[in-house]
């Protein structure tokens, strides 16, 4: 890590080296002023790529294209290969199901996790350094621009400014609303706010070879094309909803 003068500008810590905290790391080294220190805190001792795969949907893709990393993302895109994106199929009816989301413009690069994030990593700019088995538990406003970060390990650090983007059950988000004055936040609500809580929609994904759809239904369109299928069920409105 090298700076123009002494000691750098500007401090930031990253909590969380997943996608968002990646492409913020990404991003700042980027746009901002070399003088800025990254600091990149995961509670993991690897950048993880739980999962299998996911969709870079046409909005991102626009929005992550001043990064310059779309040909980079377009290599390893299942697109590279298909000229066309999924199809998303609406499931409450026998056949088709098709034409209501080709409204939608859903058209977007599908890929591996891993690939989305070996390439965010091998862009993460020389200013930033990732921390490994750094789990944050809390911080503390040392002062009006300094934060003392505390870490399960019993280690802590100092920074300027502290980005939350530890995941679902983040500690970024409980500490700020645990530590939020009392008339701006009502504490009876601090459990809400704070903990994740399920909303009642419920996502089932599963995963069977081919060949047995082939053995069933060989004209399945989903042998020919990559087709999610959105469970769907109508509001008591009438309206659709997912
Ligand atoms: C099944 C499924 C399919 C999805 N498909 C898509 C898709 O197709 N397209 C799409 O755009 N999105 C998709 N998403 C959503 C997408 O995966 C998430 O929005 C995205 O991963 C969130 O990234 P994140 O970096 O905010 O959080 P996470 O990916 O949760 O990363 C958080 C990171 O912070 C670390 N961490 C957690 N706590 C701490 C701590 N206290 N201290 C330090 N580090 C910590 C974790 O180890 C992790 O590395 C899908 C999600 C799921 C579950």
């Amino acid at each position: 890590m090298s700076f123009s003068s002494g000691s750098p500008k500007f401090r930031v810590a990253i909590c969380g080296a997943g996608i968002g905290g990646l492409v913020l790391a990404v991003t700042i080294g980027k746009f901002a002023d070399r003088d800025i220190q990254i600091d990149l805190y995961e509670a993991h001792d690897t950048i993880t790529t739980a999962g299998a795969g996911l969709v870079i949907s046409r909005r991102t893709t626009e929005m992550i294209e001043p990064l310059g990393l779309n040909k980079e993302l377009f290599n390893v895109s299942t697109n590279a290969h298909h000229s066309r994106g999924p199809k998303f199929r609406k499931s409450d009816i026998p056949e088709g199901g098709f034409e209501w989301f080709s409204r939608m413009n859903t058209a977007g690069s599908p890929m591996h996790r891993k690939h989305l994030v070996d390439i965010l990593t091998q862009n993460l700019p020389s200013s930033c350094t990732v921390h490994f088995n750094k789990r944050l538990t809390k911080y503390d406003k040392l002062s009006a621009r300094s934060l003392v970060l505390h870490f399960a390990d019993e280690s802590f650090e100092n920074t300027d400014v502290l980005i939350g983007a530890d995941g679902i059950h983040s500690s970024v988000r409980k500490t700020l609303f645990e530590a939020m004055d009392r008339d701006l936040v009502d504490p009876s609500m601090l459990r809400h706010y704070a903990d994740p809580s399920w909303t009642g929609t419920l996502v089932y994904r599963a995963t069977f070879p081919a060949e047995k759809l082939l053995e069933t239904d060989p004209n399945n369109v989903a042998l020919g094309d990559f087709i999610i299928v959105s469970l769907w069920k109508s509001g008591q409105d009438g309206r659709d909803n997912f």
